[in-house]
């Protein structure tokens, strides 16, 4: 808490989608002394989490790791691939795909972004016609959030894919895994992405300030003739270093060695674990919304998100005002709508360092929150998740 006079005991529940609750684990390995940059021991480091997010991205090519938030991994994959001028066709799934969509604009770049509704993933059959309708190829790449953060709502990668396979389009494959690497099934390499953007500071479980580019061989080979500025971003500077472990500047050591233990963490549990246990608990939370009388803001099942749940507030309710209640009261933290959802919906993270209890609690927040707030809704969502965890598969142990 930066507010020094304010000191509530027990655990803050910082139960927005991103940044999420960074395991003690992390902070202890995080909390050592820093070492030189271009020892040994620290290529050392470098090489095993570049090995370990090559894992994480499933994937065996390259991974990129900058000191970075999100935005800026987003900014690299687009310099490092295109040319000023070039068409890029996005779509417009919310509020993270709208600022994808201005940076690309901002760098120059002419961007087509296919229009939403904020409450579904992308439509591949629009993205499949899109191609089919650009027989000169003018399309340089297709750029698409896998889980859109401020909606709860994720897209079906393979499906794109198959669009630019089915339309014999050679347009690269942009997409942006920032809230979904370490916490949905995500493929990079089997899924045919060209290159995957992502940040520390949600399913991977880590303080935010790393960010990832992974890179298939043909945007590598198409980063050769891509004529938009980039110094800081080039993937170039980084690969020449990369294989022993090195960075071409000051990389952010003590974040790396947290990135080292929360691989392991992810390991040691099983991807495929996590990603059960993440779509377990977002099923639960689904299940206490709908016993509320609440209504999630996603309308296609095949689209519910496991890292989040955003919840439509009843007419004449504002979200901003529980969320605050909440905060005072309970001392936990929901994400607030962003954009056109503002005071509209409040979003429920529950992805990255997470279990039954943490969600109960979660749970037992945002109820006691409603009650207090005075926001019409039946009691008994707890209840209803608790009965989801008892018949929902089991967490692996
Ligand atoms: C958090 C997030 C971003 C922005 O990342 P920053 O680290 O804030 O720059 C972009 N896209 C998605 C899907 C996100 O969840």
């Amino acid at each position: 808490m930066l507010a020094l006079n304010r000191h509530p005991s027990g655990r803050h529940f910082l139960q927005i989608p991103g940044p999420t609750n960074v395991p003690d684990r992390v902070l202890r390995a995080i909390d050592q002394p820093t070492i030189d940059h271009r020892g040994p021991e620290f290529g050392e480091l470098g090489r095993e989490v570049l090995a370990g997010m090559r894992e994480v991205f499933q994937t065996r090519g390259p991974v990129i790791i900058y000191p970075a938030s999100g935005t800026g991994a987003w900014e690299a994959a687009l310099v490092n691939t295109l040319s000023p001028g070039d068409h890029v066709l996005m779509a417009e799934t919310g509020h993270f795909a709208t600022l994808w969509r201005r940076l690309a604009e901002r760098l120059g770049l002419r961007v087509t972004f296919l229009p939403g509704d904020w409450r579904h993933g992308v439509d591949a059959a629009e993205i499949a016609a899109a191609l089919r309708a650009d027989r000169a190829h003018d399309i340089a790449a297709v750029c698409v959030v896998h889980n859109e953060t401020s909606t709860g709502v994720t897209s079906d990668i393979p499906a794109v894919r198959a669009a630019l396979d089915d339309a014999g389009h050679p347009a690269l494959l942009l997409v942006d895994t920032i809230s979904s690497l370490g916490s949905i099934d995500y493929r990079h390499e089997a899924w045919g992405v060209d290159v995957s953007v992502s940040g520390s500071q949600k399913g991977l479980m880590l303080p935010p300030g790393l960010s990832f580019n992974a890179i298939s061989e043909r945007a590598l080979a198409r980063a050769e003739q891509a004529r938009l500025p980039r110094a800081y971003w080039d993937w170039r500077d980084m690969l020449a270093v990369n294989d022993k472990g090195y960075f071409p500047y000051t990389p952010a050591t003590n974040l790396l060695y947290g990135l080292h233990e929360a691989i392991a963490m992810l390991r040691a549990e099983g991807l495929p674990e996590v990603f059960a246990r993440h779509r377990r608990h977002a099923e639960a939370t689904r299940a206490a919304v709908e016993a509320w009388g609440l209504e999630v803001l996603c309308l296609d099942p095949n689209g519910y998100s496991p890292a989040l749940t955003a919840v439509l507030m009843p007419e004449g309710h504002g979200a901003d005002p529980l969320r605050k209640l909440i905060l005072d009261r309970f001392d936990m933290s929901l994400g607030q709508g962003l954009g056109k959802l503002s005071n509209r919906i409040f979003r429920i993270g529950h992805l990255g360092h997470f279990n039954d209890l943490t969600l109960c609690g979660t749970l037992a927040g945002v109820e006691m929150g409603l009650a207090a707030a005075g926001v019409p809704h039946r009691p008994g969502g707890i209840a209803a998740a608790m009965a989801r965890l008892a018949v929902a598969e089991p967490p692996a142990r």
